[in-house]
């Protein structure tokens, strides 16, 4: 089997937060604007795949992802056998960085790979060691105390059994008085986590972990700048709570040092950021090793890469989603969907994809009206 062409879909999906009105001084999306990667092969076989990258988040953009496949990783490709996947992602290693247009390419040669051989993609990564409905974590953006508070509820109500708040936007106080209105509105059973997506200073996020303790937080994610992995070790040091690793975490260079320098109790992986599932893996293997947990993270991704990320959470071990429910929020905030069978969100847990590959299947008509107008 060959590799015939690598075409690219740009399309421009709505995101309802479903929080009403957020202070958005930090770049949250509200549109996505994504790349859709088709693989079509010499025996008719295709593959799809998505690239959900933002500037905030690895500095990709839709029209540059689009120029990069076309340019720089499809050439490189165009002929290979698509079924020998890390042979393939080994040859775009000569391009830096990118995670998300390679992360991309990958899922789109797995999908390939899993169709050619009628196995859903978690079989390829091992085989299913947890039930495929997976509990999800409800971020809820930052709006104000009674607003966070009020969502918390309806989320609950909804069958959420995890409240993520992102924090980090405000002075602190205001973040601790949103965290105390939610405990109050949730009762002591729901768990509750923050984000601060590195907004946080190292003395602020020591100042308020014991807050944090007494509301019954149950880990504290990225507090501190993604580059100070020392800073983060400092937070670890002095607060009781776990810390969680997001946006520190891109490669596996980058998990080493995390853990070298002992700066995570957890870190959470998500195969956009680490440039494919193969990579995500690697991290997930060397956090086993090392004795740190992983959760399933998400830079909101939608139907295609929150397929992958489902059949990745369902065959990895060290992802513990009974305990650090999934980020995989994607399919609840985007408003437009192209799959033929339509995401099931119930009692806020998600089910995988069932059939080859990713298992799923695209609406063409409905792609082709999501194609971004510029
Ligand atoms: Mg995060």
């Amino acid at each position: 089997m060959k590799i015939t062409s690598i075409e690219t879909l740009p399309v421009s999906i709505g995101v309802d937060r479903r929080v009403g009105q957020v202070h958005d001084t930090k770049g949250f999306r509200f549109t996505s604007h994504l790349t859709v990667i088709f693989i079509r092969t010499d025996t008719g076989l295709e593959g799809i795949g998505e690239v959900n990258g933002s500037a905030d988040w690895s500095g990709e953009t839709q029209i540059g992802s689009q120029a990069l496949i076309e340019q720089n990783l499809a050439p490189r490709l165009i002929g290979e056998d698509p079924r020998r996947t890390r042979h393939c992602m080994d040859k775009l290693k000569s391009v830096f960085a990118n995670p998300f247009a390679k992360a991309g390419i990958e899922m789109a040669l797995f999908d390939i790979l899993g169709k050619s051989l009628q196995a859903p993609l978690h079989q390829l990564l091992g085989g299913a060691v947890r039930s495929f409905d997976l509990p999800l974590r409800f971020p809820i953006m930052p709006v104000g105390p009674q607003e966070t508070a009020s969502a918390a509820t309806r989320m609950v109500a909804e069958g959420f059994r995890t409240i993520k708040v992102k924090v980090g936007q405000d002075p602190l106080q205001f973040d601790l008085e949103r965290i105390r209105l939610v405990r109050e509105a949730i009762g002591p059973d729901v768990r509750l986590t923050v984000d601060a997506n590195g907004g946080w200073s190292v003395n602020d996020a020591i100042r308020a972990a014991p807050r944090l303790e007494e509301y019954g937080v149950a880990f504290i994610e990225q507090p501190v700048h993604r580059l100070d992995l020392d800073g983060l070790a400092r937070v670890r040091q002095q607060s009781r709570l776990p810390i969680m690793a997001d946006e520190s975490i891109f490669t596996p260079q980058d998990a080493l040092n995390c853990i070298r320098k002992d700066a995570a109790d957890i870190i959470s992986v998500c195969p956009g950021k680490h440039g494919g599932l193969l990579n995500t893996m690697a991290i997930i293997s060397l956090c086993e090793a090392a004795g740190v947990q992983c959760a399933i993270g998400s830079n909101l991704e939608w139907d295609i890469a929150s397929a992958a990320m489902a059949h990745l959470t369902v065959a990895a071990p060290n992802i513990a989603v009974e305990r650090y429910a999934a980020d995989l929020i994607g399919p609840l905030f985007h408003v437009e969907h192209a799959l033929t069978t339509p995401w099931e969100v119930v009692d806020g847990q998600i089910s995988t994809p069932q059939g080859p590959g990713l298992g799923i299947e695209l609406d063409r008509d409905r792609l082709a009206e999501l194609r971004t107008v510029n």
